[in-house]
């Protein structure tokens, strides 16, 4: 799909600066629909049906494609789809949540916004973790240091169940001797078990170095069309210097999720909240806080539809919509 991607948004042109000017521009449904248009189908408008290019715009933000007749609106096919909420009021959602550096709880979004329910608040928070991670992003390069971490305070979700530790795995670019760059971040299945290997081939770019601990399953990584580094614990006088870019992640990450959530994780939600971290901590030198607004929103209206049915586990909160 050839696209015309704006590579650098301005701030004040593409994306507002301000509150004040993020409420001037989305006053009303029409100028949200006009701007998700402009995300959606930056080069002009084509059908999801027969990927046509012309189109006739009908009411209430309809088009209509020329060559197959198909009705679709721009808000179909991605998270907003069928929602009963103003879009200005989503806008405004997006705008609370990328604009505070550390992210929102749901009962911070539903005081912010006035929101009756608690849950509805949740809801839209899943939502737009979803939207956080494209699922066709860039590929990590240069030197990657790769790891595992233990992620405490998560519960599978039975009633009086103890947490537990959840292995994450982290990648993160380092960027001269003392800088990170980005990081990718999943759930592994098994504590050290070959999935890391897995995981590192697929979240960073062949030919990159990628530096590890001494596990002997990395070993394998210096046939796989990468440069493999590591450093064991043996030679290495202190521990937290073996990987000080996992380490750091790892602490920031463990820091953020007891201070934004306040309370156990429930180890199904974990990966969502591990797409926000990366989400916020990929764009952590962003000048504008609007550019993570434009983004979030871009991805938005670039990520599948997610009903709530599929959003809700038997063990988490009753959802009222
Ligand atoms: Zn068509």
């Amino acid at each position: 799909m050839d696209q015309v991607v704006v590579a650098h948004p301005v701030v004040g042109v593409d994306y507002p600066g301000t509150y004040q000017q993020m409420r001037e521009w989305f006053g009303d449904e029409r100028s949200c629909l006009e701007y998700l248009e402009r995300l959606r189908w930056p080069g002009g408008f084509v059908c999801p049906r027969c990927d046509a290019e012309r189109a006739w715009r009908t009411g209430r933000g309809l088009w209509m494609c020329a060559v197959c007749g198909r009705k679709t609106s721009v808000t179909a096919g991605t998270i907003f789809h069928r929602t009963r909420t103003p879009l200005s009021t989503w806008f405004a959602a997006i705008w609370f949540v990328t604009s505070t550096k550390n992210g929102v709880s749901a009962t911070g979004l539903q005081q912010n916004l006035g929101f009756g329910s608690y849950e509805t608040a949740w809801a839209w928070l899943h939502k737009l973790r979803r939207a956080m991670v494209r699922p066709d992003r860039e590929l990590l390069g240069g030197v990657v240091e790769v790891d595992e971490t233990f992620v405490g305070g998560v519960s599978d979700g039975r009633d009086g169940a103890s947490t537990d530790k959840v292995p994450v795995m982290v990648a993160v670019e380092r960027v001269g001797s003392h800088k990170l760059g980005r990081v990718r971040l999943e759930v592994a299945p098994l504590p050290g078990s070959l999935e890391a290997v897995r995981f590192a081939a697929r979240v960073v770019a062949p030919g990159s170095t990628i530096s590890t601990d001494g596990a002997r399953m990395f070993r394998r990584l210096a046939d796989m069309g990468y440069t493999h580094t590591f450093v064991t614990a043996y030679n290495a006088p202190d521990p937290e210097k073996v990987l000080p870019g996992v380490h750091r992640v790892a602490s920031l990450l463990k820091r953020w999720l007891i201070g934004t959530l306040h309370y156990a994780v429930s180890a199904q939600h974990l990966p969502y909240y591990l797409d926000e971290y990366t989400f916020r901590f990929n764009r952590r030198t962003a000048r504008a806080r609007g550019l993570l607004f434009y983004r979030l929103l871009q991805q938005a209206v670039n990520t599948d539809p997610h009903p709530l049915t599929e959003l809700i586990h038997p063990t988490d909160p009753p959802v009222d919509f």
